[in-house]
């Protein structure tokens, strides 16, 4: 009785075949992220970052430099879950997430790093001072030797920082105005510059370098608020950041 056996085969060979596009279909459609240790804390807690899409456009995003401004980092967490959700955000583009750049500030709810040194004025930038808190020469600190790297790595188009409690968005950099207009289209705080600090990242990587920097500044009570609510308050500004120069349409 060859032949049910024949139909047998061939229809089992059928479904492996099936089955294998319906993976393979299934893996193509479904976006993914590479995940990384990007360096290691004063207290050896990874820095981690997480990479989404793999187009030509690169937006670099981080949160918790100063570990007492955390609010940024749920909501760059919602951030990668919207990205998987919505792939056409990728299109084109590669999003580099740094979630928490000082991870021991974070923990323990502190500006600075474990050495005591301001995170966001140990960069090498022009205007760098060596004062106490800044280290003792830039790039002097494990979390900003890393930040360094993972921006000499991507090389970001544009670079977004969230911080606390200015209540603006502030901006560094040739074309950084715009880039903090399209983001004050989705958020009540004023578009305001501040003024490059010393040593810090908007001043090397923006006025010295000219990469456009923003420096979202969320407001005091950022601290009080739940995840959801950062989100619903910030998480359009921070898409119409990813999608720049694209407009993004309103939710
Ligand atoms: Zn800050």
């Amino acid at each position: 009785m060859p032949y049910p056996r024949h139909w047998l085969l061939l229809f089992v060979a059928l479904c492996l075949v099936g089955c294998q596009t319906a993976a393979t279909t299934g893996i193509a459609e479904r976006p993914s992220y590479r995940a990384a240790v990007a360096g290691w804390s004063v207290k050896n807690r990874p820095l981690m970052v997480r990479v989404y899409g793999s187009g030509e456009d690169v937006v670099l995003l981080m949160a918790g430099i100063h570990g007492s401004e955390a609010a940024g980092v749920p909501i760059l967490e919602r951030l990668g879950r919207e990205l998987m959700d919505r792939p056409e955000f990728l299109a084109g583009r590669t999003v580099v997430v740094l979630p928490a750049v000082n991870p021991d500030g974070v923990k323990a709810g502190k500006r600075r790093n474990a050495n005591g040194v301001d995170l966001n004025r140990n960069f090498p930038a022009d205007n760098f001072k060596t004062i106490k808190g800044n280290g003792s020469e830039p790039l002097s600190q494990p979390e900003s030797r890393a930040v360094l790297e993972q921006i000499e790595r991507y090389k970001p188009n544009r670079i977004v920082t969230f911080h606390q409690p200015l209540s603006c968005v502030d901006y560094d950099g040739e074309g950084a105005l715009a880039l903090a207009e399209a983001m004050g289209e989705h958020t009540d705080l004023p578009v305001k510059r501040l003024g490059g600090r010393p040593g810090s990242l908007g001043s090397y990587f923006g006025i010295d370098r000219g990469i456009p920097c923003i420096t979202f500044e969320l407001p005091k009570n950022a601290r009080d608020m739940s995840d959801q609510d950062l989100w619903d308050r910030y998480g359009q500004a921070t898409l119409a950041a990813v999608v720049y120069p694209d407009v993004l349409e309103v939710q």
